[in-house]
């Protein structure tokens, strides 16, 4: 792979619920060190879009590759699965999802939950992943709360638990699913400094959000969602800054 193969490229994504069509021929490509946001109304489809980007729902149509490797499918074109189960594992792995309900598991402390796929997923080494899951939980500003559990933490100390996690499985790329929704605004602020100081690091990632300014101020492109297409997309400055759709700035006037 040379360095410039997107490490996620989405084509002409096709995605249906039974009749219903959600994602109508989406592309998206994220280079590495890409922050792509995904922004819209609710339903638009940018919660199915990074699920179906990791394989975690089946898709009807299009491409969808990762760091140059397209998935393999079998079956007809419109009620095709994933082919090759190692490659669904590695995909998946390799693009870490951190959800809006962090999902971390209530009956493992808050280290447990951090080295739990690592370990059984993954298969690698307790004692190096334990090593690495204190320097991630350091790493979100939690490093003293290895031994609690979950309902013992604030919800952004809980979703900043849920990234260390995601970090812990080394991916090529996180996807972030409205990360700051379940959180009160001054919890918000602990989770969105974490996210920036990804981003500064150069981390790929897709970050869907209601945040229009963590979405301005992070992301290298920006994709306004409506009913499953791409209405508009472009760099932060000019998607915030002079937006051309009607749509889209109609979305941007009821988020102010
Ligand atoms: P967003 O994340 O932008 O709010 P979603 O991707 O969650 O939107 O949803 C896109 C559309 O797909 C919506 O119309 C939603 O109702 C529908 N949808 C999502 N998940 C399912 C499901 N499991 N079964 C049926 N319809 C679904
Ligand atoms: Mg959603």
């Amino acid at each position: 792979m040379s360095d410039t193969t997107p490490v996620i490229e989405i084509r002409n994504l096709h995605k249906a619920y039974g009749s219903l069509e959600v994602i109508k021929g989406v592309d998206i490509t994220a280079k590495r060190g890409d922050v792509v946001s995904l922004i819209g109304s609710s339903g638009s489809g940018k919660s199915t879009i990074l699920r179906c980007a990791n394989l975690l729902e089946d898709s009807q149509d299009g491409d969808i590759v990762f760091k140059g490797e397209p998935v393999k499918w079998s079956g007809q074109a419109m009620s095709r699965r994933p082919a090759d189960a190692k490659q669904v594992l590695r995909i998946r792995t390799n693009l870490s999802m951190v959800f809006q309900q962090f999902n971390l598991w209530a009956h493992l402390t808050i280290l447990e939950n951090v080295m739990e796929a690592p370990v059984t997923v993954l298969g690698r080494d307790r004692g190096e992943v334990e090593t690495s899951a204190r320097q991630y939980l350091d790493k979100v500003g939690i490093g003293d709360k290895c031994d609690v559990y979950p309902a013992q933490l604030s919800g952004g100390q809980q979703q900043r638990a849920a990234i260390a996690r995601a970090l812990a499985m080394e991916p090529e790329a996180l996807l972030f699913d409205e990360p700051t929704s379940a959180l009160d605004p001054e919890l918000e602020q602990e989770v969105v400094k974490v996210i920036k100081d990804l981003a500064s690091e150069g981390r790929t990632m897709m970050i869907v959000t209601h945040d229009m300014k963590l979405a301005h101020d992070v992301s290298d492109h920006v994709i306004f969602l409506h009913q499953g297409l791409i209405e508009e997309e472009g760099v932060p400055e000019t998607l915030f800054g002079a937006p051309k759709s009607e749509r889209l700035q109609q979305f941007l006037s009821s988020t102010m």
